[in-house]
């Protein structure tokens, strides 16, 4: 089933109102909660549009049926191209982030991952997993990711730390499933996700065992508490406020209190071993999300640029042409990386269809650099009024509308309505609140920076490059006598047709 919009929104409102904004406990109707399911509506109105539907929608290998690609395993290269196509779009439209990624990735990665745990110890959690997921898929659900945990002293395992409760776990094991504490945080759209999806944060090791777990309920479940906090681009009154002002996001600490799952829900209890495996397929596949939606964000950022050139009249001048390459440059390197890690990527035990890590790592560590430098490009280019354009009533006041639509005006051929909109959206996108959570989302979304360097030293071929050095050198006599170029991503592809 393909849900509309208005269907996703009638079954949040009939949830249990288990929200916390401030100190107000609210429904999934509170207003401040719309600009984040305006987005995800956004995933919806895709799905129906006979122009999208295509690239929105999949054949699903456990259904039969067409389902929502937000709900679908990738079954090859194509499908993690569409993926990243999809949420490029998306997030244009979104004015950032699209949000719905989390829970794709999320089953992506406890698809892969249920299916090894069940190879080496004979559980069945990828049957209960499929299962689910039948039902995930039928209903069109909408899946949040709650990974990163409150995680208390940074220095201390989990099971080392003053309060169990920094991480999420099982404190009873029951017949028919096991019962949960603990807070995760940080968990993007939980307010407005049908479900939300546990899994660890971190490698663990034997007496950390009840924290490796990983499991789904619904956002309203018994005992779970969501303490929210809501972000878009506020304007002061919503009448002709720009598409940008109508989405948004927010982001919650989810609180655990003896919450009861039962088995069919459990996807990792106790199998600590995998709770590095679980944690880095959800990261590495996020990742390569990140190269779907942060090229919007530059996409984004260079319209806005262009448009604040063309306002101050600039846009011809040498140094912003330069400026604006820039974002082709990182845009496009972004999703490059992003379509190399559809193609080099690799079909699992589980059938699910798995992005190359490198490529999805090092497109993501580009774009995380690149995040604050690229908000800085059109804080150069705009110059101060981002920050010190007055309110929009100056220009309407009867006392001031002369004046202020002759200060507005920079480049004569650009009206002072339109000055405004441009300056507008300029003070929005470098400005706002929602400009704190792209910079710092580009930053840590995905994992810290140094995750990704930590994946990159352990996943890339550093012995291949010694060889190329040492053959170069005079240190070793042929350069193919010590470099399987099967170990290379980029070479793989090749082998594998002239294998056949
Ligand atoms: C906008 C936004 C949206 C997000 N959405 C989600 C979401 O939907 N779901 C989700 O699960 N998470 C989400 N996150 C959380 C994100 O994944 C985390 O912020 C990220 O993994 C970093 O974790 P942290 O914030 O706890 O920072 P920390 O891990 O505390 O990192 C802070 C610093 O401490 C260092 N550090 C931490 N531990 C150690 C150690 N043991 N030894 C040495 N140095 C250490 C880090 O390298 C870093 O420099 C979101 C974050 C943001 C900002």
């Amino acid at each position: 089933m393909l849900r509309t919009k208005e269907e996703y929104f009638e079954k949040l409102k009939e949830m249990k109102p288990n929200i916390y904004i401030g100190d107000e406990k609210v429904g999934r109707d509170d207003p401040r909660l719309r600009p984040g399911i305006n987005v995800l509506s956004i995933t919806f109105d895709l799905a129906q549009d006979p122009k999208y539907k295509k690239l929105a929608t999949a054949k699903s290998t456990i259904t039969n049926g067409v389902v929502n690609r937000w709900a679908h395993l990738p079954q090859d290269p194509y499908d993690l191209m569409e993926k990243q196509k999809l949420i490029r779009m998306g997030a244009r439209r979104a004015g950032g982030c699209i949000q719905r990624c989390m829970g794709h990735d999320a089953i992506s990665a406890l698809s892969i991952c249920t299916r090894e745990i069940d190879d080496a110890k004979g559980t069945d959690y990828h049957k209960r997993f499929l299962d689910y997921m039948k039902v995930y898929q039928e209903n069109d659900l909408v899946g949040c990711c709650a990974q990163t945990d409150s995680k208390g002293d940074r220095v201390k395992r989990p099971s080392d730390q003053a309060d169990p409760d920094a991480y999420v776990h099982i404190v009873e094991k029951r017949e028919d499933g096991i019962v949960v504490s603990g807070f995760k945080m940080s968990v993007t759209q939980a307010p407005y996700a049908d479900e939300i999806f546990v899994i660890p944060t971190r490698a663990m090791m034997e007496n950390d065992e009840d924290y490796a777990v990983a499991f789904a309920v619904p956002g309203d479940w018994e005992g779970v508490k969501l303490v929210t906090r809501p972000v878009w681009h506020r304007q002061k009154d919503d009448k002709d406020a720009p598409p940008i002002c109508l989405t948004g996001i927010s982001d919650s600490v989810v609180i655990f209190d003896n919450v009861f799952v039962p088995n069919e829900r459990v996807f990792m209890a106790g199998e600590w071993e995998f709770g590095r495996r679980l944690a880095m397929l959800f990261a590495d596949s996020h990742r390569h999300s990140y190269s779907g939606c942060k090229p919007a964000v530059s996409d984004i950022l260079c319209g806005t640029t262009v448009l604040a050139a063309e306002a101050n009249n600039i846009v011809k001048v040498s140094h912003v042409r330069e400026k604006l390459t820039q974002f082709a440059g990182a845009a496009e390197l972004a999703f490059s990386a992003g379509v190399a890690a559809a193609v080099f990527g690799k079909k699992t035990e589980s059938g699910t269809f798995f992005p190359n890590t490198i490529y999805a790592n090092v497109g993501r560590k580009l774009m995380g650099e690149l995040i604050y430098h690229e908000f800085n490009l059109l804080t150069e280019v705009a110059g101060g009024i981002a920050a010190t354009l007055p309110f929009k009533e100056s220009f309407t006041m009867d006392e001031l509308k002369e004046h202020m639509e002759r200060f507005i005006v920079r480049n004569p051929n650009i009206p002072p309505e339109l000055s405004l909109k441009i300056w507008n959206l300029v003070e929005i996108m470098s400005t706002s609140a929602m400009t704190a959570e792209l910079l710092v989302g580009g930053v840590h979304g995905g994992g810290s920076p140094i995750m990704e360097a930590i994946a990159l030293s352990l996943e890339y071929d550093f012995k291949t490059r010694v060889n190329v050095a040492k053959y170069l050198g005079g240190m070793s006599k042929r350069m193919d006598d010590d470099v399987d170029l099967k170990t290379e991503p980029w070479m793989k592809l090749r082998f594998d047709k002239d294998e056949k």
